[in-house]
């Protein structure tokens, strides 16, 4: 395992597990099958609609609560200061815990930023009370990070955004760098480019001949070289599966090394042109979809 220290002090293991469109009746049973084998930090958000069975699978690994990193994230409609206080209770109250480990804004949400700052001193408000080990956000541009910096005390520890060799962000890499920000991949292993509902415009960066090249020299798949490419470069990355092989596969990445010159080819495989929405854009029909109270 490789752990992270963010810029509060708090360390966490670099690599996670994700749950984005993980169906609540098998997300606990995904959750329980991670821990099992070691992963010791799960991404959710509320806007998943499957904290519940996130909370579940916790419960049902066994493993201790304080040796898990729980992240999750407050999706928009929940912005402003005493809507996101309120936002925390419904998702420690569907997580069944007291406290979150890390707490992110989903959206910079462009389109009501002075919200979105609300929500952040809120996030700020709990961080000082010890209800939040860390706070951050997502979906974040250099130039909204700078307007956050400018609006409130604390940088955040994570920007978590979309990143994979095929679109690798090195301005927001640099800029959440200089602040001492992990950046934190999401589609770490490219899932933005394959999984159904984006277009058919994408390739799919798994079938990547150079990472396909990679994998074969390390005797590795083309998701774990991408793994180790991530935690080699020192950002956090949360694969998502409900697969158990594939849960299993996406953590067993610690036994091997890529060169200087293996991280560089990958590097070059960035065509600058994202797969996901562009969080520049705002979409007010997906901010205001409400959040179920706990
Ligand atoms: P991902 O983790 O890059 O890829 C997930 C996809 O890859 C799924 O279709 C999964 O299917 C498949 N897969 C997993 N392991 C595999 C392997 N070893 N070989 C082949 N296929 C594999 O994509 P993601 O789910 O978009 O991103 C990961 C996490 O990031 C999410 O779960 C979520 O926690 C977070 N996220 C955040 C945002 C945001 O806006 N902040 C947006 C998207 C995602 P199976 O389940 O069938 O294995």
């Amino acid at each position: 395992m490789i752990d992270i220290t963010l810029n509060n002090g708090l360390r966490m293991p670099a690599l996670g597990f994700g749950v984005f469109q993980s169906a609540p009746d098998v997300t606990a049973q995904a959750v329980e099958a991670a821990l099992n084998v070691g992963y010791r930090h799960i991404d959710t958000a509320a806007a998943y609609n499957n904290e519940r069975e996130v909370g579940e699978g916790i419960r049902r690994s066994g493993v201790p609560r304080d040796e898990i990193v729980i992240e999750t994230k407050v999706w928009v409609s929940d912005y402003g200061y005493d809507e996101t206080l309120h936002a925390f209770e419904k998702a420690t109250g569907k997580l069944g815990v007291d406290r979150l480990d890390v707490l992110i804004l989903h959206q910079a949400a462009p389109d009501r930023f002075e919200k979105t700052i609300a929500a952040y001193k809120a996030l700020e408000t709990m961080h000082a009370d010890g209800r939040i080990g860390a706070i951050g956000v997502s979906n974040f541009v250099p130039e909204r990070i700078a307007m956050l910096l400018d609006a409130t005390g604390v940088v955040p520890a994570i920007n978590q955004v979309e990143l994979h060799p095929y679109f690798t962000q090195r301005d927001v890499q640099r800029a959440d760098a200089e602040q001492g920000i992990v950046t934190q991949a999401w589609s770490p292993i490219g899932g933005i480019t394959f999984y159904p509902g984006y277009g058919d415009e994408r390739r799919s960066v798994m079938d990547d001949p150079t990472l396909q090249e990679l994998a074969g020299r390390h005797g590795k798949s083309a998701a774990q070289v991408m793994l180790r490419w991530h935690l080699q470069q020192g950002r956090s990355a949360i694969p998502k599966s409900t697969n158990p092989a594939r849960i299993a596969e996406n953590f067993d990445v610690f036994d091997f090394e890529l060169s200087d010159e293996e991280l560089a080819r990958i590097d070059a495989l960035d065509t600058g042109v994202r797969s996901g929405p562009d969080p520049e854009v705002p979409r007010p029909a997906m901010y205001d979809r409400s959040i179920p109270e706990a």
